[in-house]
């Protein structure tokens, strides 16, 4: 892969994971400011469009998106910006809340591959089967016996995916406490923000570091050939964004798609 954006923000297999030592306000692969930056991904939406096109009528991959992120670092906006004008035929986003009674009473991957995206489709994952070794670790949802063994799980099934033709993103927005607080304030302040404003966010907010350590851990455990995770400068919006859309380009066009040949031969064919 040459890819600037995917070399950069791509976790190595393997490979420790400080967050500390990634900064949220990385700008470093564009040269321009905030404007110039929107204007960029204006352009990468329209290739964003085109390449999901090809993705819906080729019909042969599946690729799937995994968003996960503290509270306030950008999934729902990832989702907005970066997926503006894509179909949304082919798009499917899945949410993934405190689990049911019925999800509960499965196993934690049960509610998780009835999402996973069929042929030609894209599907977003806001949240995941990740916090099922975060929040749940972090809050001691169930005994560390049970969460440890998870990262295995969810490597052999994400790899499960990968051979049965799934191409996997998974992205972690990292922002920091002081800019979360910024956005928490704005979400407290501001009438149209506000039904965003869950008072159990700032409960998160106090086991930040318990967090960073979970997710430290899910990341330089679970990124692999088949499933990278990348880390995304998120305190910047724009930056954010660019990313995001770079990587899943890149990754789309090294998927070598085609439309498919005609059904017939079109040249005969006479339209009364
Ligand atoms: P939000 O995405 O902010 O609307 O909130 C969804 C909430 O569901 C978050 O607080 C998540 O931590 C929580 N959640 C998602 N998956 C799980 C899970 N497997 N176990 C416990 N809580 C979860
Ligand atoms: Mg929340």
């Amino acid at each position: 892969m040459s890819n600037p954006f995917v070399e950069r923000y791509r976790v190595p297999p393997g490979q420790p994971v400080r967050l500390a030592d990634w900064d949220p306000n990385d700008k470093s692969l564009f040269e321009g400011d905030k404007k110039e930056g929107k204007q960029a991904l204006r352009r990468l939406n329209e290739r964003l469009a085109e390449l999901q096109e090809l993705l819906y009528a080729e019909g042969k991959h599946k690729l799937l998106i995994v968003l996960q992120a503290m509270d306030t670092a950008g999934k729902d906006g990832v989702i907005r910006h970066v997926f503006k004008g894509v179909n949304p035929q082919g798009v499917e986003v899945a949410n993934f809340k405190v689990p049911t009674p019925i999800e509960l009473a499965h196993d934690y991957l049960w509610r998780v591959h009835q999402r996973t995206p069929a042929s030609g489709q894209i599907v977003i994952f806001n949240r995941s089967h990740y916090e099922d070794v975060l929040v749940v670790r972090v809050k001691n949802l169930v005994p560390p016996e049970r969460w440890s063994r998870r990262y295995h799980h969810i490597v052999e099934f994400e790899r499960l995916l990968a051979e049965e033709g799934t191409t996997i993103l998974k992205f972690y927005l990292h922002i920091d406490q002081e800019e979360q607080k910024k956005r928490l304030e704005a979400r407290r302040d501001d009438p149209t923000k506000q039904w965003k404003f869950n008072p159990g966010d700032l409960e998160d907010r106090k086991l930040w570091p318990q967090y960073m350590e979970a997710y430290e851990e899910a990341i330089s455990r679970t990124s692999s050939e088949w499933a990278p995770w990348f880390i995304v400068p998120a305190n910047r919006k724009w930056y954010r964004n660019l990313v995001i859309s770079q990587v899943i380009i890149d990754t789309l066009e090294g998927l070598d798609m085609r439309y498919p040949a005609p059904k017939a031969d079109l040249s005969q064919i006479v339209i009364e």
